[in-house]
């Protein structure tokens, strides 16, 4: 072989050595990168579980934590008549509560002043809703569902019949044609007063007992069943008495039962000088046959401020005072809230 040919087939052999050694280096270098990203998998996925583990864990406490709501019933016997207060702490709930029963159309308003009730977390709201029973509820069992964030809460209460009294009366058929038999009375009382009905003041106004307005005698009972005779001869059908009559002269000043709003103030051809109060809630007191009125709609008033005089105004036999408390469409009997019985302050 010339030198020449040496030197080629060295520098051939060197080269594939050399090639040789490279691809050896590559597999290496592969084998090194492969178990490089298996090992950054396995710890990203550790990473990941981990991170499940905590949020579990958070979940977990988020739930430990809430504080679901608390719904209270004053109690569950009643009689025609009374209120039934019922309360929700909302604790870690959230909204405005909402309550269905047949005994009326009571509403949730935020009550600020609740004795014996402790919210959980400290400052969260407590509501209150006052539902009528009314005087002449049908005695029996009725249910109460409240609602507050997404969970329902049922409830029933038993209703019993209160005794009323009776009383007969003779009237001015005078008196009776110009008022109850007027042509458009029951459309007037409908247009002013009908609509007191259905409104409830969002916030609560009153504070403590409620008083009793005037201190005159007791002339008609609330609820009795009345028997009319007019002076000419004929007789009305009986009718319920849904207030407490007061005797008392005339001009004798009139203050308000609790502090409140005043949703009517005006003239109404049965009622005559009439005054409505919604203490909150739809909790309103009526004062009707008043010789004037010292208030107007809109007034905010306070408990045992005059808002006008005892009179013999609209249908009535001579000066006194109706004094009437309402939810909604359903009368209540004045007494436990004059006397600081009722469940109004529970
Ligand atoms: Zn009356």
């Amino acid at each position: 072989m010339s030198k020449g040919g040496r030197i080629i087939c060295v520098v051939l052999a060197v080269l594939l050595a050399a090639s040789a050694a490279f691809a050896l280096y590559q597999k290496d270098r592969a084998d090194k990168l492969g178990s490089a990203m298996l090992k950054e998998q396995a710890a990203a996925s550790e990473e990941i579980s981990g991170l499940k583990a905590q949020v579990e864990e958070l979940s977990q406490k988020l739930a430990e934590s809430y504080v679901a709501p608390r719904v209270v019933f004053s109690g569950n016997e009643f009689l025609q008549g009374d209120i039934l207060t019922v309360h929700v702490e909302m604790n870690s709930a959230k909204g405005l509560p909402e309550i269905q029963t047949e005994l009326g159309k009571p509403v949730f308003i935020e009550d600020p002043a609740v004795a014996g009730i402790t919210a959980e977390p400290a400052g969260s709201p407590v509501y209150t809703a006052y539902v009528p029973v009314g005087y002449a509820q049908t005695p029996g069992e009725y249910s109460v569902s409240v609602t507050a964030d997404g969970r329902e809460y049922k409830g029933s209460v038993t209703v019993s019949a209160r005794k009323y009294g009776e009383q007969h009366m003779t009237m001015s058929s005078a008196t009776a044609s110009a008022t109850i038999g007027a042509e458009n009375a029951n459309e007037d009382y409908a247009q002013k007063v009908t609509p007191t009905y259905y409104t409830a003041e969002s916030q609560r106004y009153w504070q403590g007992t409620f008083i009793r307005p005037v201190s005159g005698p007791v002339t008609t009972e609330f609820g009795l069943y009345r028997y009319t005779t007019y002076t000419d001869g004929s007789s009305r059908k009986v009718v319920r008495h849904t207030g407490v009559d007061i005797g008392a002269a005339k001009g004798t000043p009139v203050p308000a039962s609790n502090a409140g709003k005043v949703v009517y103030a005006g003239d109404v051809i049965i009622t005559g000088g009439t005054v409505v109060i919604d203490h909150g809630g739809g909790l309103k007191s009526y004062y009707f046959h008043l010789s004037s009125i010292d208030c107007k709609a809109g007034d905010i008033v306070g408990k045992g401020d005059i808002i006008g005089k005892v009179g013999a105004t609209g249908y009535a036999t001579g000066a006194h005072l109706h004094f009437e408390l309402k939810i909604g469409e359903y009368s209540l009997s004045p007494w436990a809230l004059w006397d600081g019985t009722s469940d109004l302050y529970k």
